[in-house]
């Protein structure tokens, strides 16, 4: 057997790990053990095999810095995004307006519709009305469930191709029953990497042919986590052993979740433990700017990778969306934007899961593990200040009965 075949059944084997992996990610709702996974895995390899077929990475283009992006970026940026959703701007509850089911998809996609809601019609009704409400709330957008102006210029930012809301429950800010300066989200049922699991490979899918220099920002992307967490991160050269395979696609690449094009979606990453992290190669990526934490440039149509890079590690730790603008895991993200900088929410969130870094300095280093899971030094805090809070009322009230 030649080098080259092996090579080819190496990554069409790993593709179909991606693929599959995916689709456990999405139907993870219901939680499903380590061992009946791999047995799902061996049953639906057969199934899947003709997909390793039409499954292509293909190799991204990728710009070195921001000077050396043509101008026609900085025109065409969003253009497209703005012919879809743009005319929309004013409709209201009881209007009929072509390009209304486009965006009732568009909601359904990141979860404000029922997956189970189909045949859209371009009626403005109550479900789509419900779908905005909920949208603005999560952005922090004063909520009319109308489509203003704000709403729309939101609607058209690119973002992650990863979901706000799962089952019609949201831990963004539209599910939050109380006031909270918390912000960050988990998937349902709280998935992380067990405590076994401190040192996570990745690795990169071949086809993609990337450079040491591209590399080099996935790296610098899992070292910001690393410095927050007791996780550790390594490269690995094997896509069968690696934790996290990471990849560019275009289009449709199998997993149900397909690509559209320059912006829109930029990437999608699953939830612990499956490690799958795919990005969009028709976006122009931006890969060097090491020094620059945060950086807003007149509208571009050129992503910073880093920027999305951090973003989608926090989901394959576990995390999901969170509402504060200024955190990594909020859901978009302008072109010409960059932010790498783990906000205060990702920390808290991500040490919920796993703790702090027992070596570092950086970070907020109140948490603890306990024998019981996940829980950490942020809900050990809560919980007494919650009692703390409640023994003060108490007290309050005897005072007052009493005097
Ligand atoms: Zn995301
Ligand atoms: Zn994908």
């Amino acid at each position: 057997m030649s080098r080259v075949t092996t090579t080819y059944r190496v990554e069409n084997y790993a593709t179909a790990l991606c693929v599959f992996n995916f689709i456990a990610h999405r139907r993870r709702f219901i939680s499903v053990s380590a061992f009946s996974m791999k047995m799902r895995f061996l049953q639906l390899l057969t199934i899947l095999s003709f997909l390793l077929l039409i499954v292509k990475p293909i190799s991204a283009k990728f710009y070195t810095n921001i000077s050396s992006v043509p101008p026609l970026q900085f025109l065409n940026a969003s253009r497209s995004a703005w012919e879809t959703f743009g005319k929309l701007a004013g409709c209201h509850v009881g209007e009929k307006v072509d390009g209304l089911s486009k965006l009732k998809h568009y909601f359904r996609r990141f979860g404000y519709i029922s997956t189970a809601v189909d045949n859209f019609t371009d009626d403005f009704d109550d479900v789509l009305q419900s779908a905005i409400s909920t949208y603005q709330k999560n952005f922090n957008i004063k909520v009319t469930g109308k489509l203003d102006a704000s709403t729309l210029r939101q609607i058209v930012k690119p973002r992650c191709g990863n979901p706000d809301m799962i089952d019609g429950t949201s831990e963004m800010n539209a599910g939050k029953k109380f006031r909270t300066t918390e912000r960050y989200s988990f998937f349902p049922g709280k998935p992380r990497w067990p405590n076994r699991k401190r040192d996570l490979s990745y690795a990169f899918v071949p086809q993609n042919n990337l450079t040491d220099e591209v590399k080099r920002v996935f790296a610098r992307a899992f070292t910001r986590w690393a410095e927050v967490t007791p996780l550790n991160f390594t490269r690995s050269e094997s896509l069968v052993d690696a934790d996290i395979v990471i990849g560019f696609f275009t289009g449709e690449h199998g997993d149900g979740e397909p690509f559209d094009g320059a912006m829109g979606t930029l990437a999608h990453a699953s939830s612990p433990p499956t490690g799958m992290f795919h990005l969009d190669g028709d976006e122009d990526w931006l890969i060097s700017e090491t020094k620059i934490s945060r950086r807003i440039l007149p509208v571009t149509s050129v992503v910073d990778l880093e920027s999305v890079a951090v973003h989608e590690i926090g989901h394959l730790l576990g995390l999901g969306h969170s509402s504060v603008e200024d955190a990594i895991m909020y859901p978009a993200i302008s072109g010409g934007d960059r932010k790498v900088e783990l906000a205060r929410d990702d920390i808290e969130g991500i040490q919920v899961l796993y703790g702090g870094n027992p070596n570092g300095d950086g970070g907020l280093q109140t948490s603890r593990q306990t024998s019981g899971g996940a829980e950490s030094g942020v809900d050990w805090i809560r919980r007494w200040r919650g009692l703390v809070f409640s023994l003060s009322s108490i007290a309050t009230c005897i005072f007052l009965i009493c005097f």
